[in-house]
């Protein structure tokens, strides 16, 4: 275990940030300062952004300028990818993350240019959702995508980052595996609670549980598990506080275990005046959650 646990560098440590201090996950696509001055209108001062499968990275300047401007911290930032979809389970599978084989070496040199990015802009770490690991570690699918996260996480390495992997599209134990398999000291987990409910593959906490030493960073975000009678369907996603998760006993479980480092409350709707709205009261959400429990 000694091999992966994350060294010291986790966000809280690192940088100015308040004991589980909120912030946001929030989208590249506009313009920069538009999207960070509306991201500090909701009273936070970093986040975790998400770089669109098809934004040309050579804005990654404009980006570090509008940050120092703002003041605003980003301490990770998340590939995606062209093609992907969540459409249900076995189009998760299908297109999701560095599973499918066709568009991996792509995938993969994308992941480096935004591990470049995160450089220019100073972010300490890269994270994605690497798509459903196969649990068969013999498997030539597991095999190809350990040597891919291997590579990028020595490609983040030569820029001193770490690489987060989203959770939720496997079991934790499956993750857990993959990620010693890896064993690379930089290679921690992005904690997304939702996930697991939202493709039914766990209970949020204990997973945290069995992850708990290996996450770097953590998503707060809800949602409601899958239908029973639909196996191929997703869980839906829920505003903060309105899903399964249990945002107090998360935060608990956050705290028993040590971590101290930022919350970045994530909203997934398409409409942007909904997501702006209930990304304002996840954030309060989590003001009253924090008075209580700190
Ligand atoms: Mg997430």
């Amino acid at each position: 275990m000694s091999d992966t646990r994350p060294s010291d560098t986790r966000p809280s440590d690192t940088r100015p940030f308040e004991v589980l201090e909120t912030g946001v996950m929030f989208w590249a696509g506009r313009d920069p300062g538009e999207t960070i001055e509306e991201m500090k209108a909701l009273g936070v001062r970093c986040g975790q952004l998400a770089l669109p499968g098809d934004l040309d990275l050579s804005c990654a300047p404009a980006w570090k300028e509008a940050l120092q401007a703002a003041d605003f911290t980003v301490y990770t930032v998340f590939a995606t990818f062209q093609g992907e979809s969540y459409a249900d389970k076995p189009t998760v599978y299908e297109t999701v993350g560095f599973i499918p084989p066709a568009t991996r070496a792509e995938r993969e040199r994308r992941t480096c240019r935004v591990s470049d990015f995160a450089a220019v802009i100073g972010a300490p770490a890269i994270a994605t959702h690497v798509g459903c690991v196969p649990d068969d570690d013999t498997s030539a699918d597991h095999i190809a995508v350990r040597e891919m996260v291997r590579r990028i996480c020595d490609h983040a390495e030569t820029h001193g980052q770490k690489f987060a992997l989203e959770t939720g599209q496997e079991t934790a134990p499956v993750l857990l595996d993959f990620m010693l398999g890896v064993n690379r000291p930089n290679l921690g987990i992005n904690f997304d609670p939702a996930n697991l409910i939202l493709y039914g593959t766990g209970d949020p906490i204990e997973a945290l549980g069995l992850l708990g030493e290996h996450v770097l960073t953590v998503h707060c975000k809800d949602g409601d598990w899958p239908p029973a009678d639909q196996p191929n369907a997703l869980g839906t996603e829920r505003p903060l506080g309105h899903g399964s998760v249990g945002m107090e006993r998360f935060l608990r479980q956050l705290l028993k275990m040590g971590y101290r480092g930022p919350l970045a409350v994530e909203r997934e709707a398409q409409d942007p005046a909904e997501r702006l709205r209930d990304l304002a009261s996840g954030i309060e959400l989590l003001r009253k959650l924090k008075a209580e429990l700190l």
